[in-house]
């Protein structure tokens, strides 16, 4: 039996045996020689003694073990990965930082590399630290590639401020949740006990689910993170129902499109799918162990659906499956097209297929509105980009009829004969099908944990609201403050408070904070609301706080 701590020999990358054999028999017989002769200092002035000249290790970058899918799909299991950059004990880099008090700092081994036993904290910190990294090199690759190169900076970063996103693994304990906030500039995960399948019963309090151990749940949030330091307003809740749900959606894409950057993935898929993408896989299933927890039988939510806006309303999550299936979709025809397998291999043209259209998708969103962005801005621009892609005249006919499918596009009744089955005519932009009511409300009840937090809703305002009133009525009826501040004014009235709030329980029930409306009647003036908020009254009846 193996101590728990020491991971089996095969994860540790080591010499094989005829090697360290070849070795030991070597140093038995060989004398030191003399020191091998400095190599001359490259062109450019590096290594020659001036300050500021530090030399990098031989071969810096470091060699993570990770699971490669959630926990529960077995057949994936871990992998080792290798991270090019320069990671530190932490583990961290200059944008991503492990920061959690209940896990200490892991060290890499001798060799620079994270290598740890899974199930421990030590592996939960490398795994989520390997996500977060791995989903903003994707992106940055994606506009690198493309000729746009930029560094994806945070919401909060600026010439002055370039810390790093703080990740908390174990930020969130006996929660059902994980989310991105802006304000702490951190992602956090939950953990909770599994609950039993049978209705009333207690949860197993040996079985736990750790959400930072979910490759899409660590991806879906590092992807809000990614897009809120591109577009910083389109998280906040008073944006158009649409709006919200490009956010969820870039979520459950970049799970998806983080997958599929793996060749090892991209060869389980086709295997798993015989090639054929709507088959059912994990790939299209975000969240597997966190779904099943719940009771659901998919995963939290499908990529590969039916939805049409239409069917959607204002529910954001339901509104986000129907961009995800759309771009979904959009995969699958650019695969079926690309793939000869007489040539090339299914896995590699899928691994191409999934890069190229995640840097579209990215470039679109960059392109789209700074605020109130719909479905029809990001579609319009991803055609756009897919022509001077110089991409087969056939991508555009795949990218547009998915969209006018999901009722994002609209074809005019006088140009459909001629567009159907045809490329997408360059210059063309077409109207939305279904728009978001005016005023229409977000309703993000069945949204991440991102989606629900108070900072988007400017929920703070609220509370001030309410401390400001009854700072009011206490000056009202004779409560002045020890140096006679706050004279009392009239008509000041609070008409109805309704606050209820539940803590989540260790026993993983689901947990519902409501916020009801405040109405204060006041004829005093009040503090200028912050730009960017949402106007009292407007808050949802019900935010849930799961994924
Ligand atoms: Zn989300």
């Amino acid at each position: 039996m193996e101590s728990p701590t020491v991971p089996p020999l095969g994860f540790v990358p080591m010499p094989t045996a005829p090697y360290r054999q070849h070795r030991k028999a070597a140093k038995l017989l060989d004398q030191p020689g003399p020191p091998r002769p400095a190599d001359p200092a490259p062109s450019g002035g590096a290594g020659d003694g001036q300050p500021g000249d530090v030399p990098l290790p031989y071969a810096f970058g470091a060699r993570v073990l990770m699971w490669k899918q959630d926990p529960s799909v077995s057949e994936i299991g871990t992998r080792k990965a290798f991270l090019p950059g320069v990671v530190l004990a932490g583990p961290r880099d200059a944008r991503i930082e492990i920061k959690d008090p209940g896990i200490p700092m892991v060290e890499p081994n001798a060799f620079g590399d994270f290598v740890t036993m899974p199930d421990t904290p030590q592996f939960d910190a490398v795994h989520t630290f390997a996500v977060v990294r791995q989903t903003l090199t994707m992106y940055q690759r994606a506009l690198s590639s493309a000729g746009t190169e930029m560094p994806l900076p945070w919401q909060w970063n600026s010439s002055v401020d370039t810390s790093p996103l703080q990740i908390h693994p174990y930020g969130l304990p006996n929660v059902m949740n994980a989310f991105y906030s802006r304000s702490q500039c951190c992602l956090k995960f939950g953990d909770f006990a599994q609950a039993d399948g049978s209705a009333g019963a207690a949860p197993d309090q040996s079985v736990r689910i750790y959400t930072c151990r979910s490759f899409d749940i660590v991806s879906h949030e590092t992807g809000h993170a990614v897009l809120d330091g591109i577009k910083p307003q389109w998280l906040n809740a008073d944006n158009p129902p649409q709006t919200g749900g490009l956010h969820e959606s870039f979520g459950d894409l970049t799970a998806i499109f983080l997958a599929l950057s793996q060749l090892d993935q991209c060869d389980a898929v086709v295997a798993q799918t015989k090639a054929r993408l709507h088959d059912k896989t994990f790939l299209a299933d975000i969240a597997e162990q966190f779904g099943l927890a719940l009771g659901n039988t998919n995963g939290l939510r499908n990529a590969d659906n039916d939805l049409t806006l239409s069917q959607a309303a204002t529910e954001v999550h339901a509104i986000s499956q129907v961009f995800t299936g759309a771009v979904y979709d959009i995969l699958a025809d650019v695969f079926a097209f690309e793939r000869q397998p007489a040539f090339e291999d299914c896995a590699s043209v899928l691994h191409r297929s999934a890069a190229w259209l995640r840097g579209l998708l990215l470039r679109a969103l960059i392109a789209a509105p700074e605020s109130a962005a719909t479905y029809a801005d990001v579609a319009n621009e991803m055609l756009r980009i897919c022509r001077e892609d110089g991409k087969p005249a056939a991508y555009t006919a795949f990218i547009r009829d998915r969209f006018v499918q999901r009722e994002v596009l609209a074809v005019p009744a006088e140009l459909a004969a001629s567009l159907a089955g045809q490329p997408h005519p360059p210059g063309l932009r077409l109207a939305a099908c279904v728009s978001d009511a005016p005023g229409a409300r977000q309703d993000r009840r069945a949204c991440c944990g991102t989606m629900n937090l108070s900072e988007y809703y400017d929920a703070e305002r609220v509370l001030e609201a309410e401390t400001q009133a009854l700072a009011r009525w206490c000056a009202a009826h004779g409560r002045s403050g020890p140096a006679g501040a706050g004279q009392p004014t009239t008509g000041a009235m609070l008409a109805g408070v309704a606050v209820s709030t539940t803590a989540a329980t260790s026993d993983g029930a689901a947990v519902t904070t409501e916020i009801a409306a405040l109405a204060v009647l006041d004829p005093a003036p009040t503090q200028p609301a912050p730009t960017g908020g949402m106007p009292p009254g407007a808050l949802p009846a019900g935010v849930l706080a799961d994924i």
